[in-house]
C-alpha cells in the first residue's frame, strides 16, 4: 500500500493518492485537474459518460468544464435506482455505444454512485472483450466502499450482484464536493459503510466515526481518505475473496437479505446502507452468540446505529424469507450461512457458520431493541 500526499497550492487542497490494484484513488478538491492531466497523456477514440438523472444535472457540468478532453464526451443517460442495475438497461447502453461507433479504443467515464460504477464498470468490461474506464465516484458509499476492490456487476431476478467480473478501472476520482447535493437519506446510507470499516479494523477509528455528526457540511475528506485506505489494505491482501476480504462482508449477510427481499416486495424498499445498518445490528448480536462480543460493545453499536438511522422492527412474518434468501446466497452452501462476525470493536473473523436458528434469534433480538 502506498499512500502519496501532494500539496497542490495555497488552498486548502490536498490531494491524496492511494494506489490500489494497478490504478489510483485521488481524492480531493484537485482531483478533477488531476484526471485532466491524466486523460490529456491519453489518445483515446471517443469518450463516453454514463450518468443518471440526478449526476447529469448535479456532477456533470463540473465535468465537462474541468476535464478538457470531455467537452465533447457522447452522455449515456441511464434511470437511478437499483432496479435499474440489470442486465437490460446494460443491452440499451451496449447498443447506444454500439451506434455510436465506440472501439476497443473508446473511454467509459462512470459518473454516479455505486450503481452506475458496479453496472458501467461491466459494461465497460465486456464491450468488445472489455475497454478502458474511469469511475467518478458521486455518493459517499461509493467513494468509501464502490469505488475499490473491481467487483462490477448487475442483479438478476432481483437477487443482487448475481453477474459480474472483477476487473479495474484506470483510475477512480473522489471530489467531495460532489457530497453537497447528495439527499441526506443517501448521505447516511453511505456512512454505513464508514462505520462497518471501522468496526471491522480500527478501533481508533470507531472512536472517531461514531461522534460525527453526519451532514453534507461534515468535511468527509479525511474520512473518505481513512476508509479507502481500510478497504484497500483488506482487497490488496486478498483480491478474490478467499480469506480476509470476507470482513468486508460484516452486516452484508444480513442485509442484504434484507436489502434484497425489500427491494422486490416493497415500493418504500431501504437503500443498501439502511439495510446494512440493521444487518449490523443483527449480525451484532450472533457475534455474541458466537465470537463473544462483549455486552458493551454491542450496546455501544446498538446506539450508534439508531442514533445516525430512523430505523423500524422488521416484520417477523418476513423473516423465513430473509433465511431463504441467505440460504440460496452464492457465498453459502449445504444450508450453512457463511458470516463474519465481530470478536471485538476492530476486529472481525470470517467462515463464522451460523444455521437459520441462529439468524432467527438475531433478527428477532434486532427486533427487541425496539421494545
Ligand atoms: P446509487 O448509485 O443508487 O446512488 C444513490 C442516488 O444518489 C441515486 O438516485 C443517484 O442518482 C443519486 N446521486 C448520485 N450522486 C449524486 C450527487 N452528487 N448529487 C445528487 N444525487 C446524486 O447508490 P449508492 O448508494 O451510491 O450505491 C449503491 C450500489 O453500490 C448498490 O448497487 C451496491 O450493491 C453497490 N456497491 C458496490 C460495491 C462494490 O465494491 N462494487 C460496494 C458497495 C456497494
Amino acid at each position: 500500500l502506498f499512500i502519496i500526499i501532494f500539496a497542490m497550492n495555497l488552498k486548502r487542497t490536498l490531494l491524496l493518492e492511494v494506489k490500489s490494484q494497478g490504478y489510483s484513488v485521488v481524492i480531493g478538491n484537485d482531483s478533477l485537474s488531476h484526471l485532466n492531466e491524466f486523460l490529456n497523456g491519453k489518445t483515446y477514440s471517443k469518450y463516453f459518460i454514463i450518468v443518471d438523472e440526478n449526476t447529469i444535472e448535479h456532477c456533470l457540468p463540473a465535468i465537462v468544464t474541468n476535464i478538457d478532453c470531455l467537452a465533447e464526451a457522447e452522455v449515456i443517460q441511464t434511470e437511478s435506482g437499483e432496479e435499474n442495475k440489470t442486465i437490460e438497461i446494460v443491452t440499451q447502453v451496449w447498443y447506444a455505444m454500439s451506434e455510436a461507433h465506440a472501439d476497443r479504443k473508446a473511454l467509459v467515464v462512470n459518473l454516479g454512485g455505486g450503481v452506475i460504477s458496479d453496472m458501467g464498470g461491466f459494461i465497460a468490461s465486456t464491450y468488445k472483450r472489455g475497454i478502458d474506464f474511469v469511475n467518478i465516484a458521486t455518493t459517499l458509499l461509493s467513494q468509501v466502499d464502490a469505488s475499490v476492490g473491481g467487483k462490477l456487476g448487475i442483479d438478476l431476478g432481483g437477487l443482487k450482484n448475481q453477474i459480474g467480473v472483477f476487473n479495474f478501472p484506470q483510475m477512480v476520482v473522489i471530489y467531495p464536493p460532489f457530497l453537497q447535493t447528495l439527499e441526506f437519506r443517501q448521505l447516511k446510507s453511505g456512512f454505513s459503510e464508514v462505520l462497518k470499516h471501522a468496526l471491522i479494523q480500527d478501533e481508533k477509528y470507531w472512536e472517531e466515526v461514531k461522534k460525527i455528526n453526519v451532514s453534507p457540511d461534515y468535511d468527509w475528506e479525511n474520512i473518505i481518505g481513512k476508509s479507502v485506505q481500510i478497504k484497500n489494505k483488506v482487497v490488496l491482501e486478498d483480491p478474490k475473496e478467499k480469506g480476509i476480504r470476507k470482513i468486508l462482508n460484516f452486516g452484508h449477510t444480513i442485509g442484504h437479505a434484507i436489502e434484497t427481499w425489500h427491494l422486490e416486495n416493497d415500493p418504500d424498499f431501504f437503500l443498501h446502507g439502511e439495510a446494512i445498518a440493521m444487518g449490523m445490528i443483527a449480525e451484532g448480536f450472533l457475534s455474541k452468540e458466537k465470537l463473544r462480543l462483549s455486552d458493551k460493545a454491542l450496546s455501544e453499536i446498538v446506539t450508534v446505529f439508531k442514533s445516525v438511522y430512523d430505523l423500524k422492527p422488521l416484520p417477523e412474518e418476513n423473516f423465513e424469507s430473509y433465511c431463504g434468501l441467505m440460504i440460496h446466497d452464492k457465498k453459502n452452501s449445504g444450508g450453512k450461512i457463511s458470516c463474519s462476525l465481530l470478536s471485538k470493536i476492530g476486529d472481525c473473523k470470517w467462515d463464522v457458520f451460523a444455521d437459520k436458528k441462529d439468524i432467527l434469534n438475531a433478527l428477532t433480538s434486532y427486533n427487541k431493541t425496539f421494545t
